[in-house]
């Protein structure tokens, strides 16, 4: 991939001029983050981290990745009711792992009792990297489709403004005019807003399920002020909160604190870590509930490591989808060599290879949030120890992708200015609302590009190694 700005990068008063005038506009924009000393105040609040420079991306492979959007819409949805597949897909895992065990229970309880609710609202994130093949092309791989309180599309909804002055300061107006317009702060709203619509009650409420600690509330502020734009009414809630001020009427409908509620949107519950028993309980609440869940616990489970591990199978995508074999096949394009690693001679021999070169390869299990895959020497030694324990089958191995670095500046406060060698995730956000067997809303809603410098193998924004950058088309 060419570097776009190789004549400004080394420019040092020019770059100097420009992360000045970067970091103005971004608090003007409302690129905006809550600090790690105060997280629970917005009166002291800086940016988030951001590029200096729109980072260059192949168009194809741009447009690539919309275009495949709608049909990993279909796909995870399609996993969501498939509860055969998912209990297949899923045994090894719940034996060893205990959090998807758990959500696996909810999700069986909630099918006995009878679903209270036939709408159902999807928001995700595809995630893809730019493989740099030996010749020198680049090609898309997925990384992963994030299915629960996938983050950023409010914070990146304003980014590419920013850039567009950055690049003006920078003298090259023509180049700023060509970045793209991105607003997946209204497209996340626009399907809440369709399942609000939907539920069918003037009166109730969509909640957002909110962290104890709120650092990233800015981005969800931006998708929450568009519902309100709409005259919907939003409230935050945490799970304690609904433990504590929940409950379900003779039907089933949802109240907390005395609202009625329509729709719940998850921007937690994706790690083991905040559930005790109390949150549990409000989380099966929630799920028992006539509120439309965005996600329900199921599309939660599709997006685990190992259904997108069994999705690489031969047929599998076939069975999912029958008669799209145009959506399967582009969706297949995407895919990058993913490994089981379940008992057996197959996952032996993967194990066996993956300990003599672990550089091919990236280590994952069952977590969301960044921070949790291994890589190189640490792959190595934890794959030796659980090679033959029952333990291997909580992980999946995935070929690991190795972009083409670009030189970009990593604005973050309190850092010193200085140049990196870059990678970047391009993410496309898919939304869908679904009401019986009827896709009533299905969409593609906008991107976000994450950049990161190499000697980081992992951690998106929220893990303070990734910073928020905008796609120059090249
Ligand atoms: P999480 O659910 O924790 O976000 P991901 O699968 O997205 O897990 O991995 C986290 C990060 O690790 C990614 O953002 C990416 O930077 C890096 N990563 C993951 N898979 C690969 C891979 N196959 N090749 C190279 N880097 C990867
Ligand atoms: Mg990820």
């Amino acid at each position: 991939m060419a570097a776009a700005w190789q004549d400004v990068v080394r420019d040092a008063a020019a770059v100097r001029e420009a992360a000045a005038a970067a970091v103005d506009a971004a608090l003007l924009a409302g690129v905006l983050m809550r600090t790690g000393e105060q997280p629970h105040a917005s009166d002291v609040v800086n940016y988030a981290p951001f590029t200096l420079l729109p980072s260059a991306v192949p168009r194809a492979l741009f447009e690539q990745a919309y275009a495949v959007q709608q049909d990993f819409n279909l796909l995870v949805d399609a996993i969501s009711q498939n509860k055969e597949f998912l209990e297949q897909t899923l045994a090894s895992t719940i034996k060893v792992d205990d959090f998807t065990a758990r959500l696996f229970r909810i999700h069986m309880q909630v099918l006995e009792e009878g679903l209270a609710q036939t709408v159902f609202l999807g928001i995700n994130r595809s995630d893809y990297m730019f493989d740099c093949g030996l010749d020198g092309t680049a090609a898309l791989r997925q990384i992963e489709i994030n299915t629960i309180a996938a983050s950023f599309g409010g914070l990146t909804s304003r980014t590419a403004d920013v850039h567009r002055l950055v690049l003006k300061v920078l003298g090259k107006t023509e180049e700023a005019s060509r970045l793209l317009p991105n607003n997946p702060a209204k497209g996340l709203a626009l399907g809440i807003a369709k399942a609000w619509e939907l539920y069918g009650s003037q009166r109730a409420v969509v909640m957002f399920l909110v962290e104890d600690v709120q650092r990233n509330i800015f981005d969800q502020r931006c998708v929450e002020n568009e519902l309100w734009n709409r005259n919907i009414r939003v409230v935050r809630k945490r799970f304690r909160d609904v433990f504590e001020q929940g409950s379900l009427d003779a039907s089933r409908r949802l109240f907390v604190d005395g609202q009625e509620v329509a729709v719940v949107y998850y921007r937690e519950g994706y790690v083991p870590q905040v559930y005790d028993q109390q949150n549990w309980e409000a989380r099966l609440l929630l799920e028992r509930s006539r509120a439309v869940k965005c996600p329900d616990i199921a599309t939660q489970l599709a997006g685990t490591k190992k259904v997108q591990q069994e999705l690489s199978q031969p047929g599998t995508l076939e069975k999912l989808l029958p008669g799209c074999p145009e959506a399967v096949a582009r969706i297949r394009a995407t895919f990058a060599g993913l490994y089981s690693l379940d008992q057996g001679e197959e996952g032996d021999r993967i194990a066996a290879t993956a300990i003599a070169d672990p550089e091919r390869f990236v280590l994952k299990p069952q977590r969301e949030g960044g921070g949790n895959n291994l890589y190189g020497e640490e792959l190595r030694e934890v794959l030796k120890k659980i090679k033959d324990s029952p333990e291997r089958t909580s992980y999946i191995l995935m070929d690991k992708i190795k972009p083409q670095p670009a030189l970009n500046y990593l604005l973050r406060a309190h850092s010193p200015l200085q140049v990196s060698e870059c990678i970047s995730e391009l993410g496309i956000f898919g939304v869908y609302v679904r009401q019986g067997r009827e896709l009533v809303l299905n969409q593609a809603a906008g991107h976000l590009l994450r950049t990161k410098a190499i000697e980081h193998a992992d951690g998106g924004v929220a893990a303070g190694v990734a910073v928020l950058d905008t796609p120059y088309l090249v």
